[in-house]
């Protein structure tokens, strides 16, 4: 197999000329081309003066490669193509009696479970949430009805925490195994659309994820894995620093020595418990902020130029940055291009939001978080909790300014830019639900941090026009944009002072977002196989 990249062709290219135009580009008849696949697809909004096109990586096959590569060898962009397929790292043996436990089925969980079901381990996995179709009806009992079930929401259940979300599936984490191919293909497999093997940035949207994670849970179970809903671990049964199994809320007890903990960034009940039982875990940064919502259009205009709307390029999204005076880093994070900001919360009497859209991306509104990062050792220390205890402070006192009842407060950009109350809106709606309070947002976060995003919603005008238009509108808030912890693991995967245990995902740390959770989460199943199959040897 070779490849080709830097194929380029108009924006509105008909199917049939991507083939003509790779046999142009080898000079080869069509009889020599066996067959072709798209690898990747982009394009550089960037350069909006000069003509966009589309810019392919294909890889293909044909007659005589070696005469093809020999020919080309002046072309920088022909050459073999790596092998991304994926090899498991082993079998479990017949007769294997002890089963490994996955703790959380989201993209972590997910992926271990199913790589773990795939090398013939039966894996038993245990989910606090309810399947997915009950918790969408749960969800949508907070957004509808302000009434929060917080075993079954945007948090807790069959999927995890990116059930309702965009679906964005790029990351810039290192991949030298390609581990990201091995998600993209299972996603497909699942019934994702085919475009994510090849889009430069891929987005499978709520709805269609919620027939994938459950398409994805049947093939565990037929492959003689277990997938348990409603099941809360409560307690980890460690002796001599040996996992050996774990204690659900039923008070029923599982044994195991081998244990993944997927728990996402929300499980506080569950990482409080893990610290009593003196499971090594420590504070890491992790950013506040707001979300900020524009009219899609603007968005459009601003990166997109004359081919704003073309419907081949679809909503278009945004990445900024800013460096504050103070010292802080201010970032858009989790953007939705077309979507809505979401009420976020698995907890009672707080708030914070996050953001989700459809597959089409046909809403309205842009929306992002406008975060800062913090630090342990600048903003919480002492305690590895201590992050948890200041993201739980923060939320209380969102409820509190929402109005007591999950709508969240909210504040006019130009307002808060001028550091008074907002009173009514303009023309941008905002999307939240179930609703707003209008207010002022200057105490909803910590002094710096309001000072760095007053400071950013500027600068960020520069870049994309109409950013701090006075009616764009501010929700607050955003806590939840990673673990405020690490359950910190050694080069074997495992906990560094308890055996058997394996953290993974974005809950211990080591993921920010569905496809790093899911490499993960292919990541810790190869470990905890190897240490089984060590075992049994
Ligand atoms: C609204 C929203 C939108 C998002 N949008 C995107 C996006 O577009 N793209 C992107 O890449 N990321 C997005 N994210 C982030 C992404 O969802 C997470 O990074 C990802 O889900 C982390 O995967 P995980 O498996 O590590 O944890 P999670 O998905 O959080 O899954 C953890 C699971 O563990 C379960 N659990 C916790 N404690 C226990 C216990 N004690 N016993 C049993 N089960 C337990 C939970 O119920 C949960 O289902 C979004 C998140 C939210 C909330």
């Amino acid at each position: 197999m070779l490849r080709i990249t830097e194929l380029k062709l108009p924006l509105d290219h008909a199917d049939d000329e991507l083939r003509a135009a790779l046999l142009q580009r080898l000079a080869i008849g069509s009889d020599e081309l066996l067959d072709f696949t798209l690898f990747k697809r982009s394009y550089d909004a960037r350069k909006k003066s000069t003509e966009l096109q589309f810019i392919y990586t294909i890889d293909f096959q044909v007659r005589d490669e070696a005469a093809l590569l020999k020919r080309l060898s002046h072309d920088k962009h022909i050459g073999p193509a790596p092998d991304v397929s994926y090899k498991v790292v082993g079998h479990a043996p017949a007769g294997l009696t002890e089963r490994p436990l996955v703790v959380g089925f989201g993209p972590c969980g997910i992926f271990a479970g199913l790589l773990l079901a795939q090398m013939g381990f039966k894996p038993i996995i245990l989910e606090r949430g309810k399947e997915v179709r009950q918790r969408t009806k749960d969800t949508w009992g907070l957004w509808r009805k302000n009434v929060l079930n917080p075993e079954s929401n945007v948090q807790f259940g069959e999927g995890g925490a990116g059930t309702f979300s965009d679906g964005k599936l790029y990351s810039q984490i290192k991949d030298p195994k390609f581990h990201g191919r091995k998600v993209l293909h299972e996603f497909v497999k699942a019934g994702a659309p085919e475009e994510i093997l090849y889009v430069s940035k891929p987005h499978i949207g709520t709805f269609r994820l919620t027939g994938v994670v459950e398409n994805m849970r049947q093939q565990i179970e037929a492959l003689g894995g277990e997938v348990r809903f409603q099941q809360r671990v409560t307690d980890v049964l460690i002796e001599d620093g040996q996992m050996l199994g774990v204690q659900l809320d039923s008070g029923e007890r599982i044994a195991s020595r081998h244990v993944i903990l997927a728990l996402g960034h929300s499980a506080r009940d569950t990482f409080r418990m893990l610290h009593g039982r003196g499971v090594y875990m420590e504070a890491k940064p992790f950013s506040v902020g707001f979300r900020i919502e524009h009219p899609q259009g603007l968005i459009d205009r601003a990166r997109l130029g004359k081919y704003a709307g073309h419907p081949k390029l679809g909503a278009a999204d945004y990445k900024l940055v800013h460096h504050a005076r103070n010292g802080r880093s201010v970032y858009s994070f989790c953007m939705c291009p077309g979507g809505t900001v979401v009420a976020a919360t698995s907890e009672p009497n707080r708030v914070v939001t996050n953001g989700m859209s459809q597959y089409s991306r046909n809403e309205r509104n842009a929306n992002s978080g406008i975060v800062v990062g913090i630090t342990p050792e600048e903003d919480y220390p002492g305690s590895p909790l201590a992050g948890i205890e200041l993201q739980e402070r923060l939320e209380s006192h969102a409820y509190i300014m929402g109005g007591e009842n999950y709508e969240a407060p909210a504040q006019l950009v130009g307002d808060f830019i001028a550091g008074k109350a907002s009173t009514s809106l303009g023309e941008v709606e905002p999307s939240y639900k179930p609703g707003v309070k209008l207010t002022d947002l200057a105490d909803a976060l910590p002094a710096f941090a309001i000072e760095a995003i007053r400071e950013a919603l500027p600068a960020f005008d520069k870049q994309i026009k109409g950013f701090s238009q006075p009616d764009a509108v501010l929700t607050g808030i955003e806590t939840r944009t990673s673990s405020p912890l690490r359950i910190t693991r050694g080069a074997d995967m495992q906990s560094l002072n308890v055996k058997g245990l394996y953290p993974a995902g974005e809950g211990a740390g080591y993921a920010g977002g569905i496809m790093s959770a899911g490499v993960d989460g292919i990541r810790i199943a190869e470990a905890l196989a190897k240490g089984m199959l060590g075992i049994v040897a």
